[in-house]
């Protein structure tokens, strides 16, 4: 296993991704890649694949076919098709706990306050030092705007201050890349824009992104590429200028009208 992966490797490449449920074939051979600083955002109808290609991407989900690298070490597996798992446990958790998820729901801990929930894994998957840890999850409690939150229990937040607390417990992972799935979805739109602000001044300094989103509003003023899926494949992908003001094919532009 090499300690020091290629400098020069993307945090994360997907190649020829396929991902089926059963019978049901989600992702058709799906190609992503996402270099240091990149913010990739995933657009495309409900159903399309967004979710299930994030989730494979930080091995939540298996798949059967294609591969994954993190920072230029592939994904290890064992079985073909159907059966085909990863085969490394201890590589399963780097990526995972490399690639920190934020989820549509937040998914804070109901029972733990604000800094309980951002210092938990840090202390206990990763074993790092409580007294280390409260200091960063205070610090990025901070830098997301909630820094006054820290002994409130999730429920006597708004969702917007919800949903900073969970970027916060990410960043307090210190992963090499985000990956964010609807993080505005179950917003009001005045509280949407707290978040996207947030997300922006990360996309600011240079953090490395994947986002799945709604919000061609937000895919536009913050990612570097956009990818359009359709139907498990992509079906568009550039500039987000390009994509989002100058789609090439009906689908995308019937979508983008859909969105507006
Ligand atoms: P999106 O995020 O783009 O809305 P998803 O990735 O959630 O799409 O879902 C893609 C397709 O896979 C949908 O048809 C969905 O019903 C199906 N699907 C998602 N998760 C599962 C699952 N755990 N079991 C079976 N089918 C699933
Ligand atoms: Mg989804």
């Amino acid at each position: 296993m090499p300690v020091t992966a290629d400098p020069n490797a993307p945090v994360v490449e997907i190649r020829d991704l396929h991902k089926s449920y059963g019978q049901l074939e989600v992702l058709k051979g799906v190609d992503i890649v996402a270099r240091k600083g990149d913010v990739v955002s995933l657009i495309g109808s409900s159903g399309s694949g967004k979710s299930t290609l994030l989730r494979c991407a930080n091995l939540l989900e298996d798949s059967q076919k294609g591969e994954i690298l993190f920072e230029g070490e592939p994904v290890k597996w064992k079985g073909q098709g159907a059966a085909r798992r990863p085969a490394d446990r201890a590589q399963v958790t780097r990526i995972r706990t490399n690639l920190s998820m934020v989820f549509q729901q937040f998914n804070l801990w109901a029972h733990m306050t604000i800094l309980q929930n951002v210092m938990e894994a840090p202390v206990t998957v990763l074993k790092r030092d409580r007294p280390e840890v409260e200091d960063a999850a205070r610090r990025y409690l901070e830098k997301v705007g909630i820094g006054d939150k820290c002994n409130a229990y999730p429920a006597q937040l708004s969702g917007g201050q919800q949903q900073r607390a969970a970027i916060a417990r990410g960043l307090c992972m210190e992963p090499r890349a985000l990956l964010f799935d609807e993080p505005t979805s179950a917003l009001d739109p005045e509280l949407e824009q707290e978040v996207v602000k947030v997300i922006r001044a990360l996309a600011d300094e240079g953090r490395t992104m994947l986002i799945v989103t709604h919000d061609m509003r937000m895919a536009h003023d913050v990612s570097s590429h956009v990818v359009f899926l359709h139907q498990g494949l992509i079906a568009e992908e550039g500039a987000p200028g390009t994509v989002l003001k100058n789609p090439q094919t009906d689908r995308l532009r019937q979508f983008l009208s859909a969105s507006a």
